[in-house]
């Protein structure tokens, strides 16, 4: 063999030729395994292709015998060359035929060869097919040898993985690539989507490893930095409703990585000793991730996978996959399928065009998760192996009801989703025409349907929904998504634009709700908790912390100037709690009057309703505040002592029960008593039958996810309350603990044709 030191760049530019030019696939294929052949001083050089059926077929050939080509095959395990592809490891052979998994195929002609050197088509770690050479000598291929060769299959991994060999399959033979696959992970956002694969890191092969010209190299990675700060810059300038708040801090921290000096250094450096920029990226990248894997600390971790996002626009900004390439493969409906993927990317995709959103990781508490969930598309997470089986293009499937995700489908499963989708398309389309029609029950009485929200992305959901306000705004979101505290001024930005986004409907804004199960990673505050839900949490934690409480409350009445403001706390236990923050208010109403602020024309404070000590002084709260707000999700675990999120309890208890009914029926009558309004906005109120339950016992008002206002209105607008208040409270004053008041509610509605 010639020295192969310019080797694999003559031969990767004469590949890259080869692709160019207009060529049928079969011919594209022998003359690249001629062309790696006499290149590599190789009498053979085969390529062997992995079909769906687990069937190594040989693809092309140089040196073996040419009708064997489509027709020689070896299993998954058989022989050297299914022990590449199983093993997905080089074989390096002087005399191939002594190896104990050597296989003879009369039909190739090849045991004249002895020397052999296989390595795998790998693409993201998955295998495709194995390519081959090999020499009648007995010889070692040396590691600079080895090295050129897994190049090579690289470029052929691209080829594969683009389609360009589909033609050449036969029915009933289609490659691996192409099976339908199935997973199942962990639904994450309801809702079904159809659609095609767009990969969130478009797999970049970097087939061009060596540069031919630093100083040129040198000028692309500088543009390519360049064109990614202004990308970021102009994302900040945005008077974008979807950038402000929660994003910006995100992307703020991307404008500083942006500018590190150490780590444009190293790339530099990376292509100083050799490598294109995108080499470069992909290494130092990758330096990166392997050091990362060490770190423990929550806070590095979170910021080293910002870096390790910023690397990726790079990479996409050197291979051309910036924002409008991106645009341009959505083109069709596109489900965004990504190993994980922050908040503020899912942002760049076009919302029309988003069906739907699958994650190798990603759990509920993802921050993408919590945004996805704000825009209303499906989401499934916990889907291993997803990201390499895709390719994009690829006809997919998520189902955000089940967990599941159809890649590549079969017709039929493809022909039940689309009716599923169509049903609930008909569905959502009666909801949309209730939205305009009067919130009442069949017997006239008006309900207040308000929605939770909590993000930027959910408040043009106000009027889809056609909500009469917001009954919970989750003000910790926002603190939740970004990777720094939000400033005061970020703060305000958001509530501002929430209150000029409901207009004349009410919101109801909730302090900072964090602790339990909502953790910020760049908050040290609280240590590690044996029980997180009953402890350092919400109004205990951000009295403890009056900072946070008073620069939240200074922005809530400086965004609230000129409008009525209404403010609830979390998790109240003690009525003092509600003294010690009504307090902060007056303090920073004197302030901010002192220096001449527009102030709110009216100030509602109002507790949540959600530890069970506040039901033995229900008198004293509801004549302390001026509204309650029934936190049932938190209520119901407290009283049933079961955890929330623990899904070995998750069907065991019921709010449908006769103590935990009865239990809201008093908080409902003593409101009345008091005339103190009171709402519940846990999730019950999203669900028909628990809300038809919820009326009642005597609620008035209900505050949901927008997607449940619909169903909601439709249950109430056949509901005959007066008839169902008799009934109910009939069985809660007369019937055993045990009587089933599900059936008892779905038995009335069937029987007064409510819709559930
Ligand atoms: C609740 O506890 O019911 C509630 C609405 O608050 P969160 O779900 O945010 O704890
Ligand atoms: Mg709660």
């Amino acid at each position: 063999m010639r020295d192969m030191a310019a080797g694999p760049r003559v031969l990767l530019r004469r590949l890259r030729e080869l692709m160019a030019e207009a060529l049928e696939p079969q011919e594209r294929l022998d003359r690249i395994v001629r062309e790696i052949a006499s290149n590599m001083v190789a009498e053979v050089c085969s390529l062997y292709v992995l079909r769906a059926d687990s069937i190594l077929e040989l693809y092309a050939t140089e040196g073996l015998n040419p009708g064997s080509v489509h027709l020689a095959q070896l299993k998954l395990g058989q022989g050297l060359v299914g022990t590449i592809a199983a093993s997905a490891r080089a074989l390096n052979l002087s005399d191939a035929q002594k190896h104990p998994a050597f296989a003879y195929l009369p039909e190739t002609g090849e045991e004249i060869y002895n020397s052999f050197l296989g390595v795998p088509v790998l693409r993201a770690g998955r295998t495709l097919g194995v390519l081959v050479v090999q020499n009648r000598t007995m010889r070692q291929y040396r590691d600079d040898e080895v090295e050129a060769l897994e190049t090579i299959a690289m470029v052929i991994a691209e080829m594969i993985a683009t389609g360009d060999l589909a033609r050449l399959t036969r029915p009933g033979l289609e490659l691996d690539l192409s099976r339908p696959v199935s997973f199942v992970g962990l639904p994450l956002n309801d809702g079904v989507g159809l659609g095609h694969v767009v990969l969130h890191e478009p797999r970049i092969v970097v087939t061009n490893l060596f540069n031919e010209d630093t100083d040129t190299e040198l000028e692309r990675l500088g543009e390519a930095l360049g064109s990614l700060r202004l990308s970021i810059d102009d994302m900040l300038s945005r008077r974008d409703v979807a950038f402000e708040g929660e994003h910006r801090e995100v992307l703020e921290a991307y404008r500083m990585f942006a500018n590190d000096r150490g780590w444009i250094r190293r790339l530099e450096e990376a292509v100083r000793n050799g490598l294109t920029a995108e080499a470069a990226v992909e290494k130092v990248q990758s330096d990166m991730r392997a050091r990362m894997l060490h770190m423990t600390d929550p806070y590095l971790r979170e910021r080293m996978s910002d870096f390790d996002d910023l690397a990726n626009r790079l990479l996409r900004q050197l291979m051309g996959r910036g924002p409008e390439v991106l645009a341009a493969l959505m083109n069709r409906d596109a489900i965004v399928v990504a190993r994980q993927m922050g908040a503020a990317e899912l942002l760049d995709y076009p919302r029309d065009k988003l069906r739907g959103l699958v994650l190798e990781e990603g759990a509920v508490t993802s921050h993408v998760v919590i945004v996805a969930r704000a825009m209303g598309i499906p989401v499934t997470g916990q889907m291993k192996g997803v990201v390499s089986m895709s390719e994009n293009g690829d006809a997919i499937i998520v189902d955000g009801e089940e967990g599941r995700v159809h890649l590549r489908p079969q017709a039929d499963v493809e022909a039940a989703y689309a009716e599923k989708v169509r049903f609930r398309a008909r569905r959502q389309e009666l909801y949309r025409e209730l939205r305009d029609k009067p919130s009442e029950t069949k017997d006239g009485v008006h309900i207040d349907l308000m929605m939770n929200a909590g993000l930027a992305v959910d408040l043009p959901q106000l009027t889809e929904a056609g909500a009469a306000g917001i009954g919970l705004f989750r003000t910790e979101l926002q603190f939740m998504v970004a990777a720094t505290f939000p400033r005061a001024e970020a703060q305000e930005r958001l509530y501002r634009d929430v209150l000029e986004a409901a207009g004349r409907k009410p919101v109801t804004f909730r302090t900072i709700d964090i602790g339990g199960d909502k953790v910020l990673p760049y908050f040290k505050g609280a240590g590690q908790e044996e029980n997180p839900a009953l402890g350092w949490r919400a109004i205990r934690l951000t009295l403890d912390r009056p900072g946070l409480l008073r620069t939240q409350i200074r922005a809530l009445l400086k965004a609230a100037g000129g409008r009525e403001l209404r403010v609830m706390l979390p998790m109240v236990t003690e009525l003092s709690e509600i003294d010690a923050a009504r307090d902060i208010f007056d303090r920073e109403v004197r302030h901010l009057a002192r220096f001449g602020h527009h102030l709110p024309t009216s100030f509602k404070l109002g507790a949540m309703l959600e530890v069970p000590s506040l039901l033995w002084q229900l008198d004293e709260l509801m004549a302390k505040v001026d509204f309650v707000s029934v936190g049932s999700n938190d209520l119901f675990q407290f009283v049933t002592a079961s955890d929330r999120g623990n899904t070995l309890l998750a069907d065991r208890f019921t709010p449908l029960s006769v103590p935990f009914l009865r239990l809201l029926r008093q908080v409902a009558r003593a409101g009345v008593a008091h005339a103190t309004p009171v709402t519940l906005c846990g999730e019950m109120a999203g669900r028909p039958l628990p809300a038809m339950a919820l009326l009642g016992v005597g609620f008035r008002s209900i505050s949901m996810s927008p997607a449940a206002i619909g169903p909601v209105k439709a249950m109430l607008r056949d509901l005959p309350l007066g008839t169902l208040t008799r009934v109910l409270d009939d069985a809660l004053d007369t019937t055993a603990e045990h009587a089933d008041i599900r059936a008892l509610l779905s038995g009335f509605a069937d029987q007064h044709g409510v819709s559930l």
